[in-house]
């Protein structure tokens, strides 16, 4: 079967909201420009009809976006000033913030919301519902909405410039061979390509790599979070009501915090992350979350409710030191995939549509011009740093370093970053910074006994009412793939698994996948013990992808549609 080729104006890989609010701003700027065009008001060409697409991996926009969310309106202000008026699916406004600290027992509530976590004027959204709702605009203003298509591989011309992207194959076997109803990937060809693919997204690793675009950059950290939606009895948790905590489960070494939002019709949404700079390796974040709902405070927060849904999905939490390159010949970087996220607020839908619009003005000015090189979408860059995202992640910039040396320094630090907006006099050692794996140290480090690797956890148990193991959590994420495929998790040394890695750190992708797509098993046949992978309940985080110690874990994409579906998420 012959490979198919499209041509595009501009293809936007992954809808999530800075794809979107680029797709939708770019043909807001070229319909502007075509009607003063032929209103005789501006001078110059008219650009015509420029196709632009958008493609998405997951089966429906919004099935695969997992956020908090707590929404700060000013980048959707800009992009949509009645977004209101034109019905923005939006839980509540914030109505009242909680920080409080957790001990084992008690939840001591701060008698002041530390500035970072004011949320006064701000939405309680389903990120899911808004994304899906930006795509409805998107589709009403002509643009090609393309969900179930993965972009599997960047497509370059000989001199290394991008000219679009090949969508993955479909009806591939696990064998590796073509099914009846197989069907070659197309080839998406455009002037722009930009890569909106959220946290650790696999295009952008490979173009990262390829290009050199985090020359000079800090290597990016990550944080995971995990999240479930509950469905309470009564009201005790009112719609807009908005809590961070601080403190356990956590230990003073690892970099964590809840959140807990309140959504309409009494359902909570409650989430836990875990800095992916974590040294135990018998950590495991999905327990770290069930063991926050043990917390007295939380447990009878829950009592009565019932779980509705599960997800988890990596942050990219480094800021402004490992912002890498976000342009180069004929593609943009935009939103998490360019690291544009604040980790202090846990914010970043407003950076990733502010983002997005950005990218928009750059392209349109690069369609006037016809000049779709390196040179010409540098202006992006200085859009970004022009605009309010860099200041803002500027003032923060030392706020995930301070917290390598435990929590108490971290606060501490942070505070002081408020009177020197962000200044750190050099107590980083910012050449030294390393990617978040490394941190992790050999299970001796720690004095581990054997192999006993529930040792951290033993006294948690899934009762299935408050707490739930890995595969009941994963059932309520809704994740289907088509079984009859080869694993998109592709560990590229298997013998590191039963070998090195089983003695050295025993085998933590067990413990850092949220999802249980990872089991070492007995191989019947000779006793010994072997990785087996069920890639079909990855939700499609990519905690495996950033935290494996030997780095041989890469995460590409499933046949399309495959994955979670984050319904109401
Ligand atoms: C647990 C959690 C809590 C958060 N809480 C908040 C909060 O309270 N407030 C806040 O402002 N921010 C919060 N964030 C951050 C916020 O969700 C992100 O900053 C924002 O979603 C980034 O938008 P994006 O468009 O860059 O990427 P994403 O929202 O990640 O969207 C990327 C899209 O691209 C698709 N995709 C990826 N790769 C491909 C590919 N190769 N081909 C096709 N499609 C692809 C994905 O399926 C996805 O739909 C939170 C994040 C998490 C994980």
């Amino acid at each position: 079967m012959e490979r198919e080729t499209l041509e595009f104006d501009v293809v936007f890989v992954g809808a999530g909201p800075a794809n979107l609010s680029g797709a939708l701003h770019l043909s807001q700027l070229v319909k502007q420009h075509n009607e003063s065009v032929a209103s005789g008001v501006t001078k110059s060409e008219s650009l015509g009809d420029v196709e632009i697409c958008v493609i998405e991996k997951g089966a429906t926009i919004g099935a695969h976006i997992l956020s908090g969310a707590v929404m700060d309106p000013r980048a959707l202000r800009e992009l949509m000033p009645d977004f209101v008026e034109q019905g923005a699916p939006l839980e509540s406004p914030v109505k009242e913030d909680f920080f409080l600290y957790l001990t084992e027992k008690h939840a001591i509530r701060s008698p002041i919301t530390p500035p970072p976590l004011k949320n006064h004027g701000y939405y309680i959204v389903s990120l899911n519902r808004l994304t899906a709702w930006l795509g409805e605009k998107c589709e009403e203003a002509g643009i090609n909405i393309f969900p179930e298509f993965p972009g599997a591989a960047m497509l370059y011309d000989e001199d290394d410039r991008v000219i679009g992207v090949r969508t993955g194959d479909k009806g591939i076997d696990k064998e590796g061979k073509q099914r009846a109803n197989y069907e070659p990937g197309v080839d998406l060809h455009a002037k722009v390509t930009v890569l909106g693919e959220g946290p650790r997204g696999s295009l952008t690793k490979q173009l990262v790599e390829r290009l050199g675009l985090d020359e000079g950059r800090e290597p990016q950290v990550y944080s995971v979070g995990i999240k479930e939606l509950w469905e309470l009895p009564d009201d005790r948790y009112p719609a807009g009501r908005v809590t961070h905590t601080l403190g356990f489960p956590s230990d003073s070494r690892t970099y964590g915090g809840g959140w807990i939002y309140g959504m309409q019709n009494n359902i909570l949404n409650i989430g836990y992350v875990t800095g992916l700079d974590y040294r135990d390796p018998l950590l495991d974040p999905h327990a770290e979350f069930q063991r926050y709902k043990t917390h007295p405070f939380i447990a009878r927060l829950l009592e009565g409710g019932k779980l509705m849904r599960y997800g988890a999905k990596t942050i990219a939490a480094g800021g402004y030191f490992a912002i890498p390159q976000t342009y180069a010949d004929g593609v943009l970087l935009v939103g998490d995939c360019a690291g544009l996220l604040n980790s202090q607020r846990l914010k970043g839908i407003h950076s990733a549509i502010k983002s997005g619009m950005l990218a928009a003005e750059t392209i349109f000015d690069a369609m006037i011009a016809r000049d779709y090189s390196a040179k010409r979408l540098q202006s992006y860059e200085t859009r970004v740093n022009d605009s309010w995202i860099i200041p803002e992640l500027k003032k923060v910039r030392n706020f995930h370093a301070g917290f390598k040396h435990g929590r108490w320094l971290g606060m501490v630090n942070t505070g002081l970053q408020f009177v020197t907006g962000g200044r750190s006099w050099g107590l980083f050692d910012r050449d030294k910074a390393q990617p978040g794996h490394t941190e992790m140290q050999k299970l001796s480090a720690f004095g581990y006994r054997g192999d006993d690797i529930e040792q951290r956890y033993n006294g948690l148990k899934f009762d299935g009412k408050l707490t739930f193991n890995k595969l009941t959590d994963v059932y309520h994420a809704a994740v289907g793939h088509d079984e009859d495929q080869p694993a998109h998790l592709h560990v590229l040394d298997t013998n590191i698994c039963s070998t090195r890695c089983a003695e050295e750190y025993g085998n933590p992708c067990q413990r850092f996948c949220p999802a249980a797509v990872y089991e070492i098993v007995e191989d019947g046949a000779n006793g010994k013990r072997r990785l087996q992978i069920n890639f079909s309940n990855c939700v499609h985080c990519k905690t495996c992808d950033i935290m494996d110690p030997y780095q041989i874990i890469n995460w590409v994409t499933p046949e399309g549609g495959g994955g979670p579906d984050y319904k109401g998420m």
